[in-house]
C-alpha cells in the first residue's frame, strides 16, 4: 500500500520516476513549465473518492487524464494532485438493446473496431490513441459525424465521482445539470468521470474515400472551390483540406482533398462524392483516386499518417463562415510559413444542422481550420511552438470561436460556449464544485 492507502499506484513530485510518469501521459511531447505535486492511478471508485478526500485536506486542486490527448496538456497543472485514470480501460457491449458501457481510458478506435466486428457503430474519434474520456467530454467529432451528430449526442448516461466523493448517474432525468455540463464541458468539467453509457448503431454498410491531391500553385482555385461546394455536401462526407509540405508522406508540398463517406447504400455511397467528380478543379490535381472501398482500419492508418507519434505540436484553430475571399490571402501565408511535415493545416466541411440536443456544446460554425504544428526536437520549440497560435491570432476578426477537440487555451484564450451556456456552466460549477476543488480550462476567464 502506498502512503493514500489506494489499491493503485501513487507517485509524488520527490518519488524517482515521477516526472517521467507524468510525461508519459502525454501524445504531445513539447517541454512544459508546470507539474503536479502527485500522480495517483486509482484501479476503482473508492480509490477515486480516497484521492479526491485527500486533494482537497491537502487544499490541492484535482486535474484528471484519460488517454492523455489534450494538445495543451491540460491534465498537468502545478500546485495539484493528477488522476490518470488508465485502469479505468473496460467496455461491454449490449448488442440486444444496442447500448455499450466504457471506461474512460478505452481507446475511441479500440472501442468502435471492436463494435464494427459485431455490425455496430459508435461516432468515434479519427485517430488511434485518443480515449473516450476526454474526447466525449468536449464533443466528439467523429467519424460519420456529420450525419450522427457530436460523438457526446448519443452519450446517455454517466457515472461521475463529484467533487464532494460521491458517485452519481447523471442522465437526462436524473442529476440533468450535470448531464448537461458533461455534453460539452471538455476539460474544465468538475467531476470525474469513471463510465459512459453510450447508444450504438447499426454499422454504415459502405465505407469508401476519393482523394484528389494539388500543388500549392493552385491553392486559391482549390479553397474556393472548397468553399462553394462546402453548403451542398451530402452529410455522410466529412470533405476535408489537409495543406502540408509533404502530401501522402512523400509528395512533396500540397493540398489533399479527401472525402471519407459513411454510408447505408451503394447508391448513396456513389452520389456522395459525385462533388469531386465533377469538380471545376479536379484537372489541376496531380494525383486522383478513384472512390475506393475501405475498412476502419485504413481510415485509421491514413488519418495517423498526419499525427504520428513522439513529435511536440502546438496546435490551434478556429470556426468561421468568412468569405473566401477574406480567407484565402491569409491561408496562403500560412502556407508560405507552413513548418516541415507532420505539421499541416486541416481545412473541414461541416455545415452543421440546428442540434436538438440539450447540451453544454454550442460553438460550430460552416468551416472549421486548425492549424497543426509539429516538430521532433524539443530544440525546435521556439522557432515552431508559437506558430499555430499565432495565425489564429491574426485571424481572430475572422472567428466565431473554437473547437476544444483542439484547443491551444494555454496560449491564446478563444469562446468555446455561448455566452448562455458558459454562464449556465459557471452556476452548475458553483453548485457542484463549491470549493473549486476541479481544475479549469488553462484560459480561467472561460469562452468570451
Ligand atoms: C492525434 C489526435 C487526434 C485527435 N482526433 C480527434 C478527432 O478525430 N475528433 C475529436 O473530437 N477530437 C480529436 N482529438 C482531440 C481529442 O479528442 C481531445 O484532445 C481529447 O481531450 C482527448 O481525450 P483523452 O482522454 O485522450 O485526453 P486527456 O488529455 O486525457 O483528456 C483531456 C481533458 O479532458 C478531461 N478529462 C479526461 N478524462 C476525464 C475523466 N474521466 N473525467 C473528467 N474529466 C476528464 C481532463 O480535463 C483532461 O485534461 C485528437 C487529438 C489528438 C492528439
Amino acid at each position: 500500500m502506498n502512503f493514500l492507502n489506494i489499491k493503485g499506484r501513487v507517485l509524488r513530485r520527490t518519488d524517482a520516476g515521477f516526472e517521467s510518469a507524468v510525461l508519459d501521459t502525454l501524445f504531445n511531447k513539447q517541454a512544459l513549465e508546470r507539474m503536479p505535486d502527485l500522480l495517483a492511478e486509482p484501479t476503482d471508485v473508492d480509490d477515486i473518492i480516497t484521492v479526491i478526500r485527500y486533494a482537497r485536506s491537502a487544499g490541492k486542486k484535482i486535474s484528471i487524464c484519460s488517454g492523455g490527448h489534450s494538445w495543451s496538456a491540460n491534465h498537468v497543472r502545478n500546485d495539484s494532485v493528477l488522476i490518470s485514470m488508465t485502469h479505468f480501460n473496460r467496455y461491454e457491449v449490449d448488442k440486444a438493446n444496442m447500448r455499450a458501457k466504457a471506461g474512460p481510458a478505452v481507446g475511441g478506435s479500440v472501442l468502435l473496431t471492436a463494435l464494427m466486428k459485431q455490425d455496430l457503430f459508435f461516432p468515434a474519434g479519427h485517430c488511434k490513441g485518443v480515449c473516450i474520456g476526454g474526447y466525449l467530454l468536449q464533443g466528439g467529432f467523429a467519424w460519420n459525424g456529420r450525419k450522427l451528430g457530436m460523438a457526446c449526442e448519443s452519450v446517455i448516461g454517466y457515472d461521475i465521482v463529484t467533487a464532494e466523493g460521491e458517485l452519481v448517474h447523471a442522465s437526462e432525468t436524473e442529476n440533468a445539470d450535470l448531464f448537461w455540463a458533461a455534453r460539452g464541458a471538455g476539460g474544465g468539467f468538475f467531476g470525474v468521470v469513471v463510465q459512459f453509457h453510450l447508444r450504438l448503431y447499426p454499422r454504415p454498410k459502405y465505407i469508401g474515400a476519393m482523394t484528389q491531391v494539388f500543388g500549392m500553385k493552385h491553392l486559391e482555385d482549390v479553397f474556393q472551390w472548397a468553399w462553394e461546394v462546402g453548403p451542398d455536401i451530402p452529410p455522410a462526407v466529412e470533405f476535408q483540406l489537409l495543406m502540408t509540405r509533404q502530401t501522402l508522406t512523400f509528395c512533396g508540398p500540397g493540398i489533399e482533398a479527401v472525402a471519407p463517406v459513411f454510408a447505408d447504400t451503394k447508391e448513396e455511397l456513389e452520389a456522395a462524392v459525385d462533388f469531386m467528380r465533377n469538380s471545376p478543379v479536379r484537372k489541376k490535381a496531380f494525383l486522383r483516386t478513384p472512390l475506393l472501398r475501405s475498412g476502419i482500419g485504413s481510415m485509421y492508418r491514413f488519418a495517423m499518417t498526419h499525427y504520428p507519434e513522439r513529435h511536440c505540436w502546438g496546435v490551434d484553430n478556429m470556426w468561421t463562415h468568412a468569405p473566401a475571399t477574406e480567407l484565402i490571402p491569409f491561408l496562403r501565408q500560412i502556407a508560405d510559413t507552413l513548418p516541415p511535415a507532420p505539421a499541416h493545416v486541416l481545412w473541414l466541411n461541416w455545415h452543421p444542422p440546428v442540434r436538438q440536443s440539450k447540451m453544454a456544446f454550442s460553438v460550430e460554425d460552416q468551416i472549421y481550420i486548425a492549424l497543426y504544428g509539429a516538430w521532433k526536437s524539443p530544440a525546435d520549440s521556439p522557432r515552431y511552438g508559437a506558430w499555430a497560435a499565432d495565425w489564429m491570432r491574426r485571424m481572430e476578426h475572422l472567428s466565431t470561436g473554437i473547437q476544444l477537440a483542439d484547443e491551444g487555451l494555454h496560449r491564446r484564450p478563444a469562446r468555446f460556449l455561448s455566452a448562455e451556456h458558459l454562464q449556465q456552466m459557471e452556476a452548475i460549477r458553483e453548485q457542484r464544485d463549491v470549493k473549486g476543488v476541479f481544475h479549469r480550462w488553462h484560459d480561467a476567464g472561460g469562452g468570451r
